[in-house]
């Protein structure tokens, strides 16, 4: 099956990044820059390194002994309960479409596994260092799980191949979607019930039988009518209004305007993920109340800076919200 999804190719390398940067006249992406002075040691380089160190793995040789009795409803609720065990945040099941692969990949294989891998909320609050970390950390997270996923199916007599960020194959909200991950927020990325859309993806795929599951619509994009609270909250205003939404393969979606977006993501150098932590579904599914306490007093401080947020607002964010969130 061959990919049909035009895509960005994300990195220092995106087209896009390198069509601003010739616009800007810049040399270098500030983000990616290796020496930027607000990094404090981190270095988002070699985090990308260690999920490239997980692509050697994705693929290998298949068990040729595999047992009797491997059907759809028995080995589902097992790759479920081995991808919890592995560290995912949850996993879903979703037949393989061209839809989900990016023009130039291809799979031989029917279908789909999405392997979430939540952000530590409470972590991402502390900063655009902080939440930096937190992202790269937690894609680092979803190739190792992906990676020795697929090698556990394979090791029970099926095909699966991994792939995350090192490989980039999939596209990842098509999949998400049709594997009851969650809905799409005005935000732009997919919202989870327990997470919100404060996680990483990995995606496994495979010939093993699995029970495949539907689209998870819980409310999110009725929400989205009303609630302009990423809209209001993003530095340089690149989330559109609730009128302004298109319609994909069914789907209806708020497209970002990426450039838009570029400005406090990618041409500033530290981590922009304000959409995400603003969004009420944070908590608001979750049934935890450490995650709602969280969530509540992080706005209630940054009402005190305004909602429409500066774009000076991240690097003085301690300034303006002091320090006891
Ligand atoms: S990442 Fe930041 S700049 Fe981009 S859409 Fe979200 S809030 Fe706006
Ligand atoms: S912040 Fe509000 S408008 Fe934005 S994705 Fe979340 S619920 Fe939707």
């Amino acid at each position: 099956m061959k990919g049909i999804v035009e895509f960005r190719r994300g990195g220092p390398d995106d087209p896009l990044v390198r069509e601003i940067m010739e616009e800007k006249g810049l040399k270098e992406v500030p983000f990616y820059r290796k020496d930027r002075p607000n990094a404090q040691g981190f270095d988002l380089h070699a985090c990308m390194q260690r999920w490239m160190a997980y692509v050697a793995d994705r693929d290998g040789p298949v068990n040729p002994k595999r047992p009797e009795g491997q059907d759809a409803e028995r080995i589902s609720p097992l790759i479920k309960a081995k991808g919890l065990e592995l560290g995912a945040g949850d996993i879903g099941f979703a037949a393989l479409t061209p839809s989900m692969i990016n023009l130039g990949s291809a799979f031989d294989l029917p279908t789909i596994i999405s392997v979430i891998v939540p952000e530590d909320y409470a972590k991402v609050l502390d900063g655009a260092l902080a939440v930096e970390r937190e992202a790269f950390e937690t894609y680092v997270e979803c190739a190792r799980v992906s990676t020795l996923l697929a090698a556990h199916i394979r090791g029970l007599g099926f095909q699966a191949i991994a792939d995350h960020n090192g490989t980039g194959d999939i596209q990842a909200i098509p999949a998400l979607y049709a594997s009851g991950m969650g809905e799409l927020g005005k935000h732009g990325s997919l919202v989870h019930p327990t997470f919100g859309a404060g996680f990483r993806p990995g995606f496994v795929t495979t010939d093993a039988p699995l029970e495949i599951g539907s689209a998870n619509i819980f409310g999110v994009q009725k929400t989205c009518e009303n609630c302009r609270l990423c809209e209001q909250n993003c530095p340089p205003g690149a989330i559109r209004s609730s009128q302004d939404f298109v319609v994909t393969d069914g789907v209806k979606r708020w497209p970002v305007h990426i450039p838009t977006c570029f400005e406090a993501s990618r041409f500033r150098e530290e981590y922009c993920h304000i959409c995400v932590d603003v969004c009420p579904y944070q908590h608001k599914r979750s049934d935890d109340p450490e995650r709602a306490k969280i969530y509540k007093s992080f706005m209630k401080k940054r009402k005190l800076a305004g909602y429409r947020t500066p774009s000076w607002f991240i690097e003085d964010e301690k300034s303006v919200l002091g320090s006891d969130r």
